[in-house]
């Protein structure tokens, strides 16, 4: 039996009482591993007016190489304490170590790496303005913002706040951050992290609980929060914008998608099958870029399928912190719900299911965990639910096309643009495709291949604004021009 752990918010650099609190579940058996903290309304006010305090103390004084430093030394400290924050992760996930130790927790690190080095090359921009006996000279020059609220989701915990974290960092911000209630433990972690490196108190705040109604709710309503950065679901997204309305302060916006892949037939057959069997499973397919809508050509629909289905039954659930393990669970247990939900629509709207399709069997210690089949279905029009609402799991529908301005015109038929998928060996047709998708990240021939300077985001439902590179500077920093005469 696991030890419940305390998970504690983390205030003007201290960890504060647990006070009320609510029991966070392993996914993975079911069973109570961690007691969080439900940060009312006056300790996320005490959070947000440490930020404010932080801005005016030695850390509002820091140059950009002292920022930049800062971040390199959390970089390897955390290195330094990769199994700590992957046995954490795992706890709160029930991730496969794999995934965790080679993927995630490494690219959580690279993204402090990563906007390290984004600010130490951003150009800074003059222009020079010819006038009357002389000229102007205008620099643009950054500033923080200020206190930035960054509300995260659950599916990649430490990975996705480190995304947001290091550039606000980076620019002279403080932060509160609201992690999941699903996922608590990393930001705790980054947070006592940063300290042991010499963070000011204050910089860096996390306060734990639930979001509508709750901690969420009030950080992102506070007034003492100048910018709002959120990653979930579009219906919390709006939620946040209509909060941030107040103001207004400038509000980052990661989104849900509807993913499609598109399967030509001159593509590497073998290819095809294993990148996407990859962009459907990895992470129980919770993850934003997940492939839910698989499009695929005639002639290979075929033998695409059945090597799809196959590689959905090599998947191996079982214990997250053995090797050979590459299925998880999902979150939680209304996540498994929600996911069968549909599992269950999918068969209503008269789905054929290649595979899966229920809940997955496990034996004990794991019987009482999440666990959902890997699942795939054929034989309904675009417009069925589930081949147009997202569903966070292990799951897709595959369909037949024909021709090239079918299949675009097809996949662009979603409320959402986040990711697409096109595998072709035909580099005029990937060209062309990739600019007819509406999506703000298309990958040919590979998936989630992500390089941080990149800008990431999403088309219509799946996003506003983008981040990455000096996208991310600009987000967290207030550009001011200065103009001189000469
Ligand atoms: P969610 O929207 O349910 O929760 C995300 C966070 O928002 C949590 O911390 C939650 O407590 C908080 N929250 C909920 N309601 C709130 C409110 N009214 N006010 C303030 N905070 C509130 O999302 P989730 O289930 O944690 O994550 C899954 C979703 O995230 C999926 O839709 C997925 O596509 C999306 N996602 C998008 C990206 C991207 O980059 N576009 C990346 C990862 C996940």
């Amino acid at each position: 039996m696991n030890p419940i752990e305390p998970v504690p918010c983390f205030v003007g650099g201290d960890e504060m009482p647990l006070g009320a609190s609510f029991d966070k579940h392993d996914p993975a058996t079911g069973r109570p591993n961690a007691r969080v903290a439900e940060a009312d309304a006056a300790l996320v006010d005490a959070a947000v007016t440490a930020a404010r305090a932080a801005l005016r103390g030695p850390w509002g004084r820091t140059t950009l190489d002292q920022r930049i430093a800062f971040l390199e030394k959390l970089a390897a400290h955390m290195e330094a304490s990769l199994a700590t924050i992957v046995a954490a992760e795992i706890a709160d996930t029930g991730k496969p170590v794999t995934v965790t130790t080679g993927i995630e927790i490494p690219r959580a690190i690279a993204n402090l790496r990563a906007f390290a080095e984004i600010a130490r090359q951003a150009p800074e921009e003059t222009f020079e303005t010819p006038m009357a006996g002389g000229r102007a000279r205008n620099r643009v020059l950054r500033h923080p913002v200020g206190v930035i609220g960054i509300v995260a989701p659950w599916n990649l915990p430490l990975l996705l706040l480190t995304w947001k974290v290091a550039p606000a960092l980076v620019c002279g911000n403080a932060i509160v951050v609201k992690p999941s209630e699903h996922s608590p433990r990393t930001a705790l972690m980054l947070a006592r992290m940063a300290k042991a490196c010499g963070l000011p108190d204050g910089v860096l705040n996390v306060v734990h609980g639930h979001g509508a109604g709750a901690a969420g709710a009030f950080l992102v309503a506070h007034p003492g929060v100048d910018a709002v950065s959120f990653t979930g679901e579009t219906r919390t997204g709006e939620a946040i914008m209509r909060a941030a309305a107040a103001g207004p302060r400038p509000v980052s916006l990661e989104l849900g998608g509807k993913n499609p892949a598109l399967i030509f037939a001159d593509c590497d057959l073998n290819a095809a099958i294993a990148g996407t069997a990859r962009s459907m499973f990895d992470n129980c397919g919770q993850v934003c870029l997940t492939t839910e809508r698989v499009f695929v050509q005639r002639p290979i629909f075929e033998r695409f399928a059945a090597g799809l289905a196959a590689a959905a039954k090599a998947l191996k659930p079982g214990d997250p912190r053995a090797p050979e393990t590459t299925l998880g669970p999902a979150i939680s247990a209304v996540q498994r719900e929600k996911v069968l939900g549909l599992y269950a629509t999918a068969k209503a709207e008269g789905a054929q299911v290649l595979t899966g399709g229920g809940a997955l069997e496990m034996p004990a210690p794991f019987a009482d965990g999440y666990w959902v089949e890997p699942t795939l279905w054929a034989g309904l029009p675009d417009t069925a639910e589930i081949c147009r609402r997202e569903v966070f799991g292990p799951c897709a529908h595959l369909s037949v096309f024909d021709d090239e301005d079918e299949v675009v015109a097809r996949a662009n038929a979603s409320e959402f643009g986040l990711a697409a998928t096109v595998w072709s060996t035909d580099a005029a047709r990937v060209e062309r495709v990739g600019a007819e998708l509406q999506s703000g990240t298309v990958w040919a021939n590979c998936w989630r291949v992500r390089d941080e300077r990149a800008p990431f985001g999403g088309f219509k439902r799946s996003g506003i604004g983008r981040e990455g590179g000096a996208r991310s500077l600009d987000f967290y920093s207030e550009l001011k021009t200065l103009c001189v005469f000469e």
